[in-house]
């Protein structure tokens, strides 16, 4: 399981980390919420553990800025302000759950392994979306503007990569080991064949154009990319 802890007391954050490294987990720590929203909207993590009173963004922010980009991992709040008032705060903005400090480790590993629990049954229906391409994960189905493309089950799964990575640009050599599993011989060009195909399925009939090169590193999938150059 991968968690983004986003708490700016370093003691607690550092107990924290302990806890859930001990079960296996990985964690990020993010000690401020600008670096944590970004983290967040980059990476995809099974769950998130967001203080609320932090420098620069704050934890309800994060979870309001989060949920208003369709990014829907489950999210646990951290707080030292317990009031119903503030729970609901919390609620209305997206969390999933709410603990007031100070909190038993105990309780916070208990409540974390219940989201994820309850977030995988949910992913079962789950679908993705960047602009007007949507990827239905359960139906295995991709749509863009509606019209439906056909995609192999490889395409599928670089699809799936870029879109959950989107905004970022993503090497080769990481396709490779992400998608593939693998370190494809880099002498070989299997990879530029098969963005080839993708490109050509996702882009080639519709706007905006999603998928680019950037020279020397590698693709990215991202919407008004021109524009942010
Ligand atoms: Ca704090």
């Amino acid at each position: 399981m991968q968690v983004l802890l986003i708490e700016d007391e370093k003691k607690l954050a550092s107990l924290i980390v302990r806890a859930l490294e001990d079960q296996g987990w990985k964690v990020d720590v993010a000690e401020d919420g600008f670096i944590g929203k970004s983290l967040a909207l980059v990476n995809k993590y099974d769950v998130l553990v967001v203080d609320v009173i932090l420098p620069k963004v704050n934890g309800i922010q994060i979870c309001q800025e989060l949920r208003s980009k369709q990014i829907k991992t489950p999210i646990l709040i951290l707080s030292a302000l317990g009031s119903l008032d503030d729970k609901l705060l919390g609620f209305d903005h997206g969390a999933d759950d709410y603990l007031v400090k100070p909190f038993e480790i105990k309780e916070l590993l208990a409540r974390l392994k219940a989201l994820h629990k309850r977030s995988e049954v949910k992913k079962s229906g789950e679908k993705l979306q960047v602009e007007n391409l949507v990827m239905d994960l359960e139906k295995k189905m991709v749509t863009r503007d509606g019209q439906i493309i056909i995609l192999t089950a490889k395409e599928f799964n670089l699809l799936e990569y870029f879109v959950r990575n989107h905004g970022r640009v993503i090497s080769r050599k990481e396709i490779s080991e992400e998608v593939w599993g693998t370190s494809i011989d880099s002498g070989t060009n299997v990879i530029d064949v098969y963005m080839n195909f993708l490109r050509k399925k996702i882009d080639k009939n519709f706007h905006p154009k999603l998928f680019h090169t950037v020279v020397g590193m590698g693709y990215i999938l991202q919407e008004n990319y021109e524009n942010q150059k």
